[in-house]
């Protein structure tokens, strides 16, 4: 019996790319050996997104979809793929044809020889930003530094998962899901492969810069609690400063300049006052994490599908 492949793909107002996108994996499905089928994922788009899953969807079995009742972010319209897929592996890929639809056939490749998991490493391209390049390397380098799992730079989400890893990460109930890091914690028997990514087919890159910025901090605040421990570093060091401080002062007062402390006075009570912020909202963070957490709400609610 030949095996089945679930293609996911997550969609945020990409009316333009879903018909491409579902023509192109098509292709690369006919010069292979096993089965397929897609599943979309509409997070919440407000353009016609979904109305062409639909017409799709009647048009050709091997279209699924499900469609969020709002906007919940790219990991979690992954997280949902993986949690209704049901095939022997599953492909998660970008609906904007960056993710080159011919490696397919290398990433199932790489399965049948027997791994469980197959990601992929962007070759870095000239046509992606230099600063999306910069933070995207300086992220990568802070998360290995704060955690012990390596994720490499130009990690993707473009990979294929054994259903032995999708069904363990179905279990995963996190709030905040960092997909390249959890499947990286998983184990199993792991490949990578490296892709060159192509131009964006049509619109805008639907990664705001606040969206980037979220996913670092999920991935940093998922994968580590080592940001918890600065506030004892920091206090360490000022103590030891200060108490190198109480002679100079003593000096001082011996020596008839009491008075004259008032800049250096503000210049500490500030820098302090900020740095307590700082270390109280890396605090809160973590706090926030726990209560939504400890609240068990769903990732995201599925308000339509054409799955049975
Ligand atoms: N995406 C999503 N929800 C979001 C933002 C993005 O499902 O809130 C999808 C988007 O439709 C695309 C993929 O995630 O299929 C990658 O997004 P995009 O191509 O905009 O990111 P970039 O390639 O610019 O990093
Ligand atoms: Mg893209």
């Amino acid at each position: 019996m030949s095996k089945r492949v679930c293609v996911i793909i997550p969609a945020y107002n990409e009316e333009g790319n879903i018909k491409a996108i579902a023509a192109a994996v098509d292709d690369v499905f006919k010069s292979m050996s096993c089965n397929y089928y897609i599943l979309f994922v509409d997070d919440g788009s407000t353009d016609s997104t979904l109305q062409v899953m639909e017409e799709l969807g009647r048009e050709n079995k091997e279209v699924k979809y499900l469609s969020f009742s709002k906007n919940n972010g790219h990991q979690a319209a992954l997280k949902a793929g993986i949690d209704y897929s049901d095939a022997d592996a599953a492909i998660t890929m970008d609906a904007d044809m960056q993710h080159p639809p011919a490696m397919i056939a290398t990433l199932v490749k790489k399965w049948e020889e027997g791994f469980d998991v197959v990601y992929t490493i962007r070759k870095d391209q000239n046509n992606l930003s230099i600063f999306k390049r910069f933070t995207s390397a300086l992220f990568y380098k802070i998360l290995g530094k704060l955690s012990d799992i390596e994720v490499e730079n130009g990690s993707a989400d473009f990979r294929l998962l054994d259903r032995k890893v999708t069904d363990e990460l179905r279990k995963i109930k996190e709030q905040d899901v960092f997909l390249r890091g959890l499947v990286k914690w998983i184990g199993f028997k792991q490949a990578s492969i490296t892709y060159e990514p192509a131009e964006r087919l049509s619109g805008k890159s639907k990664y705001s810069y606040r969206k980037m910025m979220m996913l670092a901090l999920q991935g940093i605040t998922s994968f580590s609690t080592k940001p918890l421990y600065a506030a004892i570093y920091i206090g360490f060091v000022f103590s030891l400063l200060s108490l190198l401080y109480i002679p100079f002062a003593v000096y001082s007062y011996f020596t008839n300049h009491t008075v004259s402390g008032w800049s250096s006075l503000i210049v500490t009570v500030t820098f302090l006052g900020g740095l307590q912020l700082i270390i109280l909202g890396i605090i809160g963070l973590y706090l926030g994490k726990l209560f939504m957490q400890s609240k068990g709400r769903p990732m995201y609610i599925i308000n339509k599908t054409n799955l049975e």
